[in-house]
This record gives C-alpha cells, sequence and structure tokens, in this order.
C-alpha cells in the first residue's frame, strides 16, 4: 500500500508526497515550493526520489531545482514540455509506464490547460494525479489550448475506473461546487456532496480526494451530455464538445 500525504500550500496548491514502504522509493508531485516537501521528508525519515511534474506552471515546478539539489532525486514531466521544466531528467511520452518501487505509474497526454500537461495513472493502486486538468467538480482553465482539446482530455479520465481517486492540484472545489448548482441546481448527488465539501472547508480540511464515479454525477465538465444542464444553460441538443466549450466560458466569468 502506498502513503500519500497532502501538503496544503501557497494559497490553494496542494503538493502531494507518494510513498511506497516496500521499496521506500518517495515522489513528489508538483512541488510549488520545497521547504515543506523537505520538513516531511526529513519527518518521516524518507529519500525523494522522484518528482513528477504535471505541467510547467511556476505554482507547480517552483520546488524543482532545491529539491533536486538537496535530495538527488530525478524529475520527470511531459515530453513536450521538456524545454521548460526546471532540472528535468526524464521526458514521459503517453503511455509510457514509469514506476515507483514496483508500482507502474502509466502517463496520460491531457492538453488543454497548457499544452505540454500530462497526468499520472497509478494503474494497480486507482490513483490519479492530475494537476489542473481535473479538479473536483471543475477542470482547468484554457491557457495554451482549446476547448476541444481539454474535452478530449477529460474523455481519457471519464473512462478511467469509477474507484480511480481523484488529487488535483488545487483546492478549488467550493467554488467549483456553487458553479455546478448554477448550471445543475436540481442534481441531488450534487446538493449532497456540496454539503460535505461545506463541512470540510469550514474546519479548513482538504476535499481531495475525489473519485471518478464522484465527478461523473457532480461534475459539470463530465455532464455535458445532461439534459437538465444544457437546458440550464440553453444548448439542448448541441454537440458535446460545444455544451463543453460553452460551460468552459460561463466557468471564467462566474
Ligand atoms: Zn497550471
Ligand atoms: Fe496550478
Amino acid at each position: 500500500m502506498l502513503t500519500i500525504l497532502t501538503l496544503p500550500v501557497l494559497n490553494d496548491n496542494y503538493i502531494y508526497l507518494v510513498h511506497d514502504p516496500v521499496s521506500g522509493e518517495t515522489a513528489a508531485v508538483d512541488p510549488a515550493v520545497a521547504a515543506p516537501v523537505l520538513a516531511m521528508l526529513k519527518r518521516h525519515n524518507w529519500a525523494l526520489t522522484y518528482i513528477l511534474n504535471t505541467h510547467h506552471h511556476s505554482d507547480h515546478v517552483g520546488g524543482n531545482l532545491e529539491l533536486k539539489q538537496k535530495t538527488g532525486c530525478k524529475i520527470i514531466a511531459g515530453f513536450s514540455d521538456r524545454h521548460r521544466i526546471p532540472g528535468i531528467d526524464i521526458a514521459a511520452r503517453e503511455y509510457d509506464t514509469l514506476s515507483l518501487g514496483k508500482h507502474p505509474i502509466q502517463v496520460i497526454d491531457t492538453p488543454g490547460h497548457t499544452n505540454g500537461h500530462i497526468v499520472y495513472h497509478f494503474t494497480n493502486d486507482s490513483l490519479l494525479f492530475c494537476g489542473d486538468t481535473l479538479f473536483v467538480m471543475g477542470c482547468g482553465r484554457l491557457f495554451e489550448g482549446s476547448a476541444e482539446q481539454l474535452w478530449h482530455s477529460l474523455q481519457k479520465l471519464k473512462s478511467l475506473p469509477a474507484a480511480t481517486r481523484i488529487y488535483c492540484a488545487h483546492e478549488y472545489t467550493q467554488t467549483n461546487g456553487r458553479f455546478a448548482l448554477s448550471v445543475e441546481p436540481g442534481n441531488q448527488a450534487l446538493q449532497q456532496i456540496m454539503a460535505i465539501v461545506n463541512q470540510l472547508r469550514a474546519k479548513h480540511e482538504p476535499t481531495v480526494p475525489s473519485t471518478i464515479a464522484q465527478e461523473l454525477v457532480t461534475n459539470p465538465f463530465f455532464r455535458e451530455n445532461s439534459p437538465a444542464l444544457q437546458a440550464t444553460i440553453g444548448m439542448t441538443d448541441k454537440k458535446l464538445v460545444d455544451v463543453f466549450a460553452r460551460l468552459r466560458k460561463l466557468k471564467d466569468s462566474f
């Protein structure tokens, strides 16, 4: 069993530490900053083996060089981001299989938020580290790619096993949920999850992980085929990718 630690940093970022007690290997996912990672490694007496970067934004790679210098870890990121990831050692291509100890990690290309964005699927452990592509009840903004690209990327994630646990890189859940309710006010699963989310956030606790199953019933960006949602935003019987693009636009100004 892998141990996963969630480190809240900056305003609303999460860094994840994934530790395999069998091999002793440890990975840090999207280390925005180095200090809290170093402190946690020290506290648990873990050595850092890898950094897994999902994309090049500074709130995901800001701790790379310091961590590499102080721990000797190897830095992994997407092949098409290889020119803009500080300290990159391994440029991973889609469907390359990496591993943490004996735990396989499949790389999936998810362009949209940025062109080189990738996600890490721990296939045997049902874990997905999805950076800024998929959020709890939301998805990433379009900084470099098109709505169509991001929609295709999300289709790949949507088809992962329902029990897959979702670890995204930001705590945006409450705002995402408010938007979700605005486009699908009658969604009972959404109302129930929002009640739980509001309780967690009142205590400043993380709302991650979610699961693919939970996103399928609550996330509007996974629910562009919902007739109720389509009706609310005036997109009944439109192409799904166009419904998705409209949702993304609405969320941008929510
Ligand atoms: Zn980003
Ligand atoms: Fe980010």
